[in-house]
């Protein structure tokens, strides 16, 4: 599933690409043929995004109240855009299915199923080059939503959620949402307060969308790493100068994914590897060198920590794979007693 660099990413280019244009939508699969014909020939107005929740605003011709299509991409839903260049479909948050390799650490889907979204490395580009004219390609069938100019074409496929909604509910959605630290309205002691409040364990936590929006497996995994927490430990285990250094940290990760379209977690001193020739941007296609390179300890189980050289651990947690560093990371217990 796409974390929230690959989402923030895809509202930076939807409004690139739509922003300002009158688009054409359409349901091709017939699953949103009333929200796209609400919509169809109005102006995109700016697009926006909350976690893994990707909105786009569009006003009516005659103006009046403005409307979102609401996305949540899901495990298998996926933007493809054609532009007016032919170069073709770029894939975003495309569905990625389990190679036919076993995943030889994983114990749950993730180890191989959890896709860093592929995002063009510069969404301007494709605006750039939008100068020929627009071939339009046939729909496939299961097309949710088709948004159409004179110079590109948008294809939602697969995802879990698309809606039509209008301010309020668009507000709602928002309240629903713990803080991203990818938006500037973002608190980071909802953060902190939330975690504190619980003994649920900070790994499941920081999955929790209503925790903190926009980060997935490989980020969660990653930072409990970089903080040296083992992810079973209590939430109000960790101490408030704790949290706000790991939502630092987290939003610096999520910046550097938004700006490089990859996530890359490890620091250049713990690197034993060279960076490898190629270079997937898809993390589930990610061989067993790339996550050397990129990652401390996510779909590294059984191999050797960067830092330590103790083998990386994998476990379920709340139903997700959870990787961890046995002998870097401490399982911190909480103090009860105090205040
Ligand atoms: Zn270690």
């Amino acid at each position: 599933m796409p974390e929230g660099h690959s989402i923030r990413r895809l509202a930076t280019m939807l409004d690139s690409l739509f922003t300002g244009q009158v688009v054409r939508a359409s349901s091709p699969q017939g699953r949103f043929d009333a929200g796209a014909g609400a919509v169809d020939g109005w102006r995109v107005t700016g697009t926006d995004a909350h976690g893994k929740h990707l909105f786009v605003e569009l006003e009516p011709p005659a103006g009046g109240e403005p409307r979102f299509v609401h996305v949540h991409l899901g495990l298998y839903g996926a933007w493809a855009f054609v532009t007016a260049d032919g170069a073709g479909p770029h894939a975003i948050g495309a569905p990625r299915r389990p190679t036919s390799r076993a995943p030889e650490t994983g114990t749950g889907t993730d180890a191989v199923a959890v896709a860093d979204a592929v995002v063009p490395a510069d969404p301007a580009d494709i605006e750039a080059e939008a100068s020929a004219e627009l071939v339009v390609p046939e729909p496939r069938p299961t097309v949710r939503l088709r948004l159409l100019t004179d110079t590109v074409v948008a294809d939602l496929t697969g995802p879990a959620r698309c809606d039509l909604i209008d301010e309020g509910q668009k507000d709602s959605v928002h309240d629903r949402l713990g803080p991203d630290p990818l938006r500037r309205d973002a608190d980071p002691e909802r953060f902190v307060a939330a975690v504190r409040r619980t003994r649920r364990s900070v790994g499941e936590l920081l999955m929790d969308q209503s925790v903190i929006a926009g980060v997935g497996n490989i980020y969660r995994a990653e930072a409990l790493y970089r903080a040296r927490i083992h992810p079973r430990t209590e939430g109000r285990a960790v101490s408030v100068a704790r949290l706000r250094a790991m939502w630092d940290d987290v939003a610096e990760l999520l910046a550097d994914g938004v700006e490089h379209g990859v996530i890359v977690t490890t620091r250049p001193e713990d690197r034993r590897a060279p960076r490898p020739d190629s270079w997937a941007r898809a993390a589930e296609r990610a061989t067993d060198e790339e996550a050397d390179f990129r990652w401390y300890v996510y779909r590294r189980a059984g191999r050797p920590c960067h830092v330590c050289g103790n083998p990386v651990s994998i476990d379920d947690l709340a139903g997700r794979t959870v990787f961890w560093c046995a002998r870097c990371q401490r399982r911190l217990r909480s103090r009860a007693r105090a205040a």
